[in-house]
């Protein structure tokens, strides 16, 4: 028997595509002498529908208490994904590819025709940076994504008769249509209902007296860190949950699996509440050192130790306290701007960003597979075709010019004969192609397609999981499959010049 698990251990193959550590750009883990873990939606994975449905909820109370007529609406999970970005000044959800074009969207929850897309956004590049777009970070966006696109519905539909109150954050000058809200105005009471949705605590509450609810184990988990910490990284959590919610997570997540006696908190060097992400990695904000259970603070003065649990503070004090440079910190979250842009481009630590999806999407490339090969046979079968066409009919162009020199023998209606052939072809070869083409963009989602990609092309959400996020995964666990061992490697990546089916030339 034993020598069946050594073989097993000898012969081990990779793990399987949807539990691996994608790359980026290289990274040793051996090198890495500390790792952060985010909480929510990292550590601690959530039934999405489920939170967000009661996120949702939370909200419309807040909303209808406002005046908002909206008693009958509904969470719905299909009306947006990750990485989709709001249009607030048109009331519209897009899905742009990696230049920031738009190629999908819906106005409020109804798909938008390819032609008043079109017109809407032909001159369009969406530069994140400008209020107009509102990119959807996390999991935690979906319920804002759900409520503003219904509301827009209201809107348009002349039956949400809400007047505008002058709040901070927005411009008090901006158009008011007809008497009605703008989407912007719109917008910012559901953003800022949502933000008090989360800080006040009754959401919070809800979860906490039902975890099983709402929170996925993993079996998996607590092994992985306890490889990853006896291999000799420090491990640390920073989230922007507050205390008492992320001891009532990590405790239901992680004490069941742990010896008995032992607590979630012993797996961490130092655990950092109340985080305040972004502005952890870019400002030097105070940390508060939570003396008890109960979350009684003391201002910490000297620097942090380990061992010990903290609120708030920021990324030079973790470096500082565990004598760790940020090129030695691995980041570990899901929220694409907070977790991972600014924490590699302000404090230079190595980021691996989290994306629970890319399971299901790998499992929709998968069965896809067969139809995709044909599609690209197809597709360079086109290619083909329409290339000889524009020969004959440059020849044809030269004849009837008078210029150059068309091959002797060849008449005009010669060549359009063969034109007339060729365009036979293309028109039958694109009435295959159309079927599979519609079928390669549902994937994963009706609505939006795969999250990573935009027909062809990568998606606005690959391209920030590109430049940001060194190594990109499904779940943490997966650093159990690759061990603190692995070594990563960033691809070769394909460019279109290059040789064989990945590139352009086959
Ligand atoms: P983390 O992912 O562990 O850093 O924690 C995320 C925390 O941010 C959770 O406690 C969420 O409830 C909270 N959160 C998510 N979205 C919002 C928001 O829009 N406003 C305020 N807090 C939020
Ligand atoms: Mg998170």
């Amino acid at each position: 028997m034993s020598e069946d698990a050594l073989l097993a251990l000898e012969q081990a193959e990779l793990p399987p595509a949807g539990r691996r550590l994608f790359c980026n750009r290289t990274l040793n883990l051996r090198a890495i002498e500390a790792i952060g873990f985010d909480m929510d939606y990292t550590l601690v994975h959530y039934r999405v529908d489920e939170w967000e449905r009661r996120a949702y909820e939370h909200l419309k109370k807040r909303l209808i208490a406002r005046g908002f007529p909206i008693e009958d609406l509904q969470f719905d999970p299909e009306v947006a994904v990750l990485g989709l970005i709001l249009d607030v000044e048109l009331g519209n959800i897009v899905k742009a590819n990696r230049f920031g074009y738009v190629k999908r969207s819906s106005h409020g929850t109804r798909m938008m025709p390819f032609e008043d897309q079109r017109t809407a956004y032909d001159r369009t590049v969406i530069d994140l940076s400008d209020r107009r777009w509102a990119f959807l970070n996390t999991l935690f966006g979906l319920s804002e994504a759900c409520m503003f696109a219904q509301l827009v519905d209201r809107l348009d539909a002349g039956t949400l008769h809400v007047t505008w109150q002058a709040s901070p954050g927005v411009d008090p000058d901006a158009p008011v249509r007809d008497g009605l809200l703008s989407y912007a105005q719109l917008y910012h009471i559901v953003r800022s209902s949502l933000d008090a949705t989360h800080m006040e605590g009754a959401l919070k509450a809800e979860i906490i007296a039902s975890p099983e609810q709402f929170v996925v184990l993993d079996p998996e988990l607590p092994l992985a860190l306890l490889d990853l910490a006896s291999a000799g990284k420090k491990l640390v959590v920073i989230t922007n949950s507050e205390w008492h919610y992320t001891q009532a997570m990590m405790s239901y997540a992680f004490d069941r699996y742990l010896p008995a006696g032992k607590t979630w908190r012993s797996l961490f060097d130092l655990v950092i509440v109340a985080a305040r992400k972004p502005l952890f990695f870019t400002e030097r904000m105070p940390a508060f050192e939570v003396l008890d259970e109960a979350g009684h603070l003391l201002p910490a003065t000297g620097a942090l130790e380990v061992g010990k649990t903290y609120l708030g503070g920021h990324s030079r004090l973790v470096e500082r306290g565990l004598g760790v440079p940020g090129e030695q910190i691995l980041y570990v979250g899901d929220h694409i701007f907070a977790d991972v842009n600014v924490s590699k481009s302000v404090s230079r630590w190595r980021t691996c960003l989290v994306i629970r999806d890319l399971e299901r999407e790998l499992d929709a490339l998968a069965s896809f597979g067969d139809a995709q090969r044909a599609l690209s046979e197809m597709m360079a079968k086109k290619e083909l075709l329409e290339h000889r066409y524009s020969q004959l009919r440059v020849t044809a162009l030269r004849i009837e010019e008078g210029y150059g020199d068309p091959p002797e023998g060849v008449t005009l209606s010669m060549l359009r004969a063969k034109m007339r052939d060729l365009r036979a072809g293309l028109v039958a070869i694109d009435e295959r192609i159309a079927p599979l083409a519609r079928r390669s963009g549902e994937l994963a989602s009706g609505r939006w397609g795969l999250l990573l990609r935009t027909g062809n092309d990568k998606s606005h959400l690959a391209r920030q999981i590109e430049r940001h996020a060194d190594v990109y995964t499904s779940r943490v666990s997966n650093f159990l499959h690759s061990t603190p061992f692995v070594y990563l490697r960033s691809p070769r990546g394909s460019l279109p010049h290059d040789p064989g089916p990945e590139g352009g030339i086959a």
